[in-house]
């Protein structure tokens, strides 16, 4: 029997970095949380948001996020995680798809994110008009290894679930 391949779940994983500078407010999930540095970029530097916003277009088989977001467009100046995700779910909108369910990891040595933890999943959840259940966040550490353990940086992972928007 030959299913149609949008009426089961579609899997996408996403991945960024983002380089911790001096003078710029700290975004991650979709929240700004009081830090002494922040995350440099052409956006706002949300490392999370951008590795979901990846995911999900992987998900659908569409092009990265450099390709619909390009750095280089005023339309995206210093745009924040939530806006983009919103357009992110647009565009997953387009081809009859909708997210089901996000799970991220944050690896950052500072600052601790767990009192963060469900500021992040509402905003990130209102963002893609899902339940905050639905979203996940952990934070960790790297051990003090590489850019990331330096307080360099600060990277994140997502893998997310989608489906057809028409679906239950
Ligand atoms: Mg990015």
């Amino acid at each position: 029997m030959v299913r149609d391949p949008d009426s089961v779940p579609r899997v996408g994983f996403g991945y960024d970095i983002h380089r911790l500078v001096e003078g710029r407010p700290l975004f991650l999930g979709c929240v700004e949380i009081a830090f002494s540095r922040g995350l440099d970029g052409h956006s706002d530097g949300d490392a999370a948001a951008h590795a979901v916003a990846d995911a999900l277009l992987g998900a659908a088989g569409l092009e990265d996020i450099g390709t619909h977001f390009p750095p280089g467009d005023p339309r995206w100046a210093g745009v924040g995680g939530g806006e983009l995700l919103t357009e992110t779910r647009r565009l997953l909108a387009e081809r009859g798809l909708r997210p089901l369910q996000v799970s991220v990891t944050i690896v950052a040595e500072a600052p601790r994110l767990a009192p963060h933890r469900a500021a992040m999943q509402a905003a990130t959840a209102a963002a893609l008009g899902l339940d905050p259940a639905a979203v996940s966040f952990k934070g960790r550490t790297n051990e003090g290894l590489d850019a990331v353990g330096r307080g360099e940086a600060i990277a994140a992972y997502a893998v997310v679930l989608a489906v057809a928007a028409s679906g239950p």
